[in-house]
């Protein structure tokens, strides 16, 4: 696939640690979209009747180069998104993951044959690929949420057109030719980034052809997708924002604990729909809790992702360095303290420092925001019904996270949370062997696990006699 066109619109690639424009790239227009549109309907219905087993093959030999190439991939990430390299290495192992996960389960497709209970027919249930499925993924992963939902659509016997974030389109068109050379069909999955996100991932919905659409973004760009898919009444599979609290109970392991606080807030730099939002420990633990995170946090190094040596690079953009930064700035105009951080980073680079805050009010505007960044803001609670009630506050209900010593008080507490994914005594939950996504406003539908490919199957009822 080719990742330039000269003579065509272009669009412009920066590198966040520098501020530089790092690639120009071919920016699609909606109606050059919904050619590779035709192209996937073209091209998917042979690829629906390639025997499982050797769609699964595909699938395993984009895994292995892949995993080949990890540390080009790795770079490249870190070059477009910023993240710190051993951020970016995990990413691409991750990543590649779902595609040898979903190999696995290309071959494992099943339905079912009963007796009717009324003894008259036989119920026969098969899943058949859905057709040409629209992705849309953010630019916090851009290679793990590209490969989330490219995996399973071809698995399934899907075909796929990608519009991948304005910030970090390279990561996808790269996976897009490793697909190709690993023998997926030409024009059976295309990437198109495209400046004009809006109209052109519009017009792919409006396309005949398109039954499925996977969106991994905002809650606010997925509500809009929902109303646009309405129209054609598409399958929507829908991986929103999160406001994940951690809940750190009195007899929490406090070693385990605040290593978990730190991966769940400073995986990706904070920028993870699955980041730590808001901790909410027991006064009794808060104190102890809030000075070892903060002199974790204070010892972080922030500096371009590409130096193995920097734990944190920048956030992508300059917005998403302000946002944060007025949180930030709010919340301690509004009482908190800032035990660490709170200061403004120097440039060039979209650069936020590591900040911890305590005494924020349990009202206070930055608990019910995704801050997509390397802030900490900690509220205390006194009984666990208070703990709960904070942690399902809000309409988000992703994920959550509960260290406790007592598995049955973290189970119990773990089947309160209102969210669908819960780490316990663990800061990190993602796998591509389990389903991920949200409740609430958080999300319809999962991906990975044994479900993750139903996103990509319609089911059939055969009502038989013989
Ligand atoms: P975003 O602003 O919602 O953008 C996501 C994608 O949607 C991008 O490709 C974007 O294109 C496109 N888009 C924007 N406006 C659109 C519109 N009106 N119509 C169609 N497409 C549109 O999200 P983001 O800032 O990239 O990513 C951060 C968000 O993703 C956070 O809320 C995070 O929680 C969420 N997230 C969720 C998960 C999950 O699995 N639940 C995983 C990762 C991230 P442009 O880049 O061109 O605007």
């Amino acid at each position: 696939m080719s990742t330039v066109v000269a003579s065509r619109a272009m669009m412009s690639v920066v590198n966040p640690a520098t501020e530089e424009v790092i690639a120009e790239i071919h920016d699609w227009s909606p109606e050059e979209a919904c050619t590779r549109a035709d192209r996937a309907a073209g091209e998917q219905p042979r690829w629906a009747r390639v025997a499982p087993r050797e769609r699964a093959e595909v699938l395993r030999r984009v895994f292995e180069l892949m995993r080949d190439r990890a540390g080009e991939l790795a770079d490249l990430v870190v070059t477009e998104n910023g993240k710190s390299i051993g951020d970016a290495r995990s990413e691409v192992a991750y990543g590649a993951e779902f595609f040898r996960w979903f190999s696995e389960e290309a071959a494992r497709i099943e339905g079912s044959v009963s007796l009717a209970p009324s003894g008259d027919k036989r119920i026969l249930i098969e899943h058949q690929p859905a057709g040409v499925a629209v992705l849309v993924t953010p630019w916090n992963f851009p290679i793990a949420m590209a490969t989330r939902k490219i995996a399973p659509a071809l698995a399934a016997g899907c075909g796929a057109v990608l519009k991948p974030a304005s910030e970090t389109p390279l990561s996808a068109l790269a996976i897009a030719d490793i697909c190709l050379e690993a023998g997926v069909p030409e024009g059976l999955v295309s990437v198109v980034p495209s400046s004009q996100s809006g109209a052109t991932v519009q017009a792919l919905l409006d396309h005949e052809a398109v039954r499925v659409l996977s969106f991994t973004g905002s809650t606010e760009v997925g509500r809009i997708l929902l109303h646009e898919a309405a129209d054609r009444v598409i399958n929507v599979s829908m991986e929103l924002g999160g406001n994940a609290p951690f809940v750190v109970c009195a007899d929490a392991d406090m070693d385990r604990a605040v290593e978990g606080a730190m991966v769940a807030k400073m995986r990706n730099g904070g920028a993870a729909c699955t980041a730590a939002n808001r901790f909410i420990v027991h006064e009794r633990v808060a104190d102890e809790f809030t000075r070892r995170l903060a002199a974790r946090m204070a010892a972080l190094r922030v500096g371009p992702g590409s130096d193995p040596s920097n734990d944190v690079g920048p956030l992508v953009n300059a917005q998403e360095q302000a946002k944060v930064n007025e949180l930030v700035a709010a919340a301690v105009a509004a009482g908190a303290t800032a035990i660490t951080g709170a200061s403004p980073a120097s440039g060039p680079g979209f650069y936020v420092t590591p900040t911890v805050l305590a005494d924020v009010s349990a009202s206070a505007g930055i608990l019910e925001t995704e801050i997509f960044g390397p802030v900490a803001p900690i509220v205390t609670f006194t009984d666990e019904e208070e703990a709960v009630a904070l942690a399902n506050r809000g309409h988000h209900g992703l994920i959550s996270y509960v260290f406790t010593a007592d598995l049955t008080r973290g189970l119990q507490l773990a089947e309160r949370l209102e969210a669908g994914m819960v780490g316990l005594n663990r800061g990190v939950v993602s796998d591509p062997a389990a389903p991920f996504g949200g409740w609430k406003q958080s999300g319809i539908g999962r991906e990975g696990g044994h479900v993750g490919i139903h996103e990509f199957l319609e089911t059939k009822y055969i009502a038989a006699e013989w």
